[in-house]
């Protein structure tokens, strides 16, 4: 799965079931991105094994 972040966000996702992920006006890379900060509730749902990537 791509990382994802909304245009003025500095905020990566990369699940696709967060209720924050971007599907308008974002950035998308293909891998982790070396800046930035990581969704907490992408990092949550990770954990938690919910993460639809
Ligand atoms: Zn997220």
């Amino acid at each position: 799965m791509a990382y994802r972040r909304r245009n003025g966000s500095d905020t990566w996702h990369w699940c696709s079931n967060c209720s924050n992920w971007p599907t308008t006006n974002y950035d998308e890379r293909p891998t982790k991105p070396a800046g930035g900060d990581l969704c907490n509730e992408c990092k949550g749902k990770d954990a938690a094994g919910t993460c639809k990537k």
